[in-house]
């Protein structure tokens, strides 16, 4: 299992821990896109980034993580269910070549929308003003959730195979002198990680690398990986909001209708044939 994220926790601090690493999971959302390097390496991080949000979560449902902005990427989004199942896309328009995190999403926000299946749905949201995407999810946390979290993200669209990899470390409700000492003190070490580090190494010989002088409990590996939720009985339901004389007309023109999946890339091809229960006026879809 090379995807999979695995939480840890400091025995002598009230800090908690997460690793994550997503290469394959990765390639599969890019797969069949083309997108431009720095919109790729943007896909990788928020997939490492919603996995390390969604183990934070504490109950069943699903989550979006996305940003928003007015620049040449004008949206990327990945979802995730508590299983740690994903799925990912993004829209861009124009030169995203050599420009920075901010350059490319220009005036933005990122956005958590967390639904859960027993409960009502909500949503944060943050501005995106730091020059990283880790950076503006660490002011998410403090803003929307007042713990201090120090977040690393690290992503290659350029390498084969690819490679996706992240850090979280995180304050629990803390109450010690020395907390801030403790925290500033494991957050600096979590700063000295490199990306190749990260994506070799084991998480034991990570840890050990970093925090060879603390007791650091790890728990079980949890896996990640890509999930579409997409299907030919989905789309014929999107079809079926459509009126029958619509359809009717879109086919008098084209032999089908094809709808591609935004996410996955599959193309679902719909003809006569396949439409006549929207056809029928008796529809009961309708
Ligand atoms: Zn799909």
């Amino acid at each position: 299992m090379t995807d999979q994220l695995q939480r840890f926790l400091f025995d002598d601090f009230q800090i908690r821990g997460e690793i994550a690493k997503a290469h394959e999971t990765f390639q599969q959302c890019i797969d069949n896109h083309n997108y431009p390097e720095a919109v790729a390496n943007i896909i990788g991080e928020l997939l490492i980034a919603t996995s390390l949000l969604t183990a934070t979560l504490k109950f069943k449902g699903k989550i979006a993580v996305q940003i928003q902005g007015d620049g040449p990427l004008s949206m990327a989004v990945i979802n995730a269910n508590q299983d740690l199942q994903v799925r990912g896309t993004a829209r861009y328009e124009g030169n995203t070549e050599g420009l920075s995190f901010l350059e490319l999403i220009g005036k933005g926000t990122l956005m958590l929308t967390i639904s859960p299946e027993d409960g009502e749905p909500y949503q944060g949201i943050v501005a995106l003003e730091k020059e990283s995407l880790a950076a503006c999810l660490e002011d998410y946390f403090i803003q929307s959730e007042q713990l201090a979290t120090k977040i690393s993200l690290f992503a290659n669209s350029q390498t084969s195979p690819v490679q996706a990899a992240g850090l979280l470390i995180q304050t629990l409700p803390a109450s010690s002198e020395s907390h801030e000492e403790d925290f500033a003190h494991v957050c600096a070490l979590a700063g000295t990680i490199k990306a190749k580090e990260i994506y070799t190494l084991k998480n034991e010989d990570l840890l050990f690398r970093l925090y060879h002088q603390e007791n650091v409990r790890l728990f079980k590996l949890q896996p990640i990986s890509f999930k579409c939720g997409c299907s030919q009985e989905r789309c014929l339901s999107s079809l079926a909001t459509l009126a029958p004389g619509e359809i009717t007309e879109i086919l008098e023109e084209q032999e089908s209708i094809d709808m591609r999946c935004e996410y996955c890339a599959t193309t679902y091809s719909f003809r006569e044939q396949d439409l006549q229960i929207l056809l029928t006026p008796d529809n009961p879809q309708h």
